[in-house]
């Protein structure tokens, strides 16, 4: 998740391959859990989103929109209460979903907003159908490039993408917060080539952003703190949980320590 990428790496192994499902099963679920208690999955904040939706125009009642990756839901409902159209948020998780259309009919917005479970390799839409794909932290999951190249035939003429992903910021950085991030990411990139990548895959960049330092620590880290003392308590003694929160404790760590380094970038694409 956009969580801890640390952890992500293992969602990817988890997901996108079945190899070693047993011997992962137990530690998903508990990644699962550990996130469903706090409200964003990954780093962002509503004033991020809302952001990002202003470089988008022509939506309308009849608007499509596919919100991939959407986990509870959290930056969805945002977008619901700003912008019109339909909305479908997609994840793999059932959990996750079920908390997501929670969540919508909490805010009354069930008949706008519907979760439904799938997979980002997968996507159920007709080509063309939708004026908007939105992904905040999800897309490293079947990686930028490939998830912009097979996402696209879903819009229509005309239709944007804004997805954030992580991105480096300098040409060269320490040794230790590069190989972190090799290891857990390997397509992590530097702003210009994810821009280059974006327009090779049929897309106008039409806008960037870097998310603020506090889409990191006050939506993201903060809210993790309570939970993993709640969560330590809950599974005392248990390895993977221990492991679960000491990585979530490291990424945190060394975000505070690089952070001039890498950070999460709104990249914005109109298709043409
Ligand atoms: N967009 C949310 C969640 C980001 S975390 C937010 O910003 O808070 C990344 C999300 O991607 C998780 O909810 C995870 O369950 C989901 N995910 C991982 N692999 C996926 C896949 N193959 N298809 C759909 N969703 C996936």
């Amino acid at each position: 998740m956009r969580l801890t990428f640390a952890v992500a790496a293992t969602f990817n192994l988890n997901i996108m391959s079945n190899e070693n499902k047993s011997i992962h099963e137990f530690d998903f679920s508990l990644i699962c859990e550990y996130f469903s208690s706090i409200e964003r999955q990954g780093p962002g904040s509503p004033e991020v989103t809302i952001k990002a939706l202003s470089f988008i125009d022509h939506l309308t009642n009849e608007s499509r929109i596919a919100d991939v990756g959407c986990g509870t839901g959290g930056q969805t409902m945002v977008m619901a209460q700003h912008v019109p159209g339909q909305i479908t948020g997609i994840d793999l998780f059932p959990d996750f979903i079920s908390l997501f259309n929670i969540n919508a009919v909490h805010l009354n917005l069930q008949d706008r907003v519907k979760g439904i479970i799938g997979s980002m390799d997968n996507l159920p839409f007709q080509d063309e159908e939708l004026d908007l794909i939105w992904s905040e932290g999800a897309i490293y999951n079947i990686g930028f490039e490939r998830g912009l190249k097979e996402w696209w035939k879903f819009l229509k003429n005309g239709g944007f993408i804004a997805v954030s992903e992580v991105s480096w910021f300098t040409e060269e950085r320490p040794a230790e917060i590069n190989d972190f991030w090799l290891d857990a990411y390997p397509e992590i990139d530097t702003i210009p080539n994810k821009v280059a990548q974006m327009q090779n895959a049929g897309y106008i960049p039409v806008a960037l952003f870097i998310l603020p330092e506090n889409c990191w620590t006050e939506h993201f880290y903060a809210p993790q703190v309570a939970a993993q003392e709640a969560f330590l308590k809950k599974y005392a003694g248990n390895q993977a949980a221990e492991e679960l929160v000491a990585n979530e404790r490291r990424e945190a760590l060394l975000y505070s320590k690089y952070k001039s380094y890498y950070g999460y970038v709104f990249y914005i694409g109109k298709k043409v």
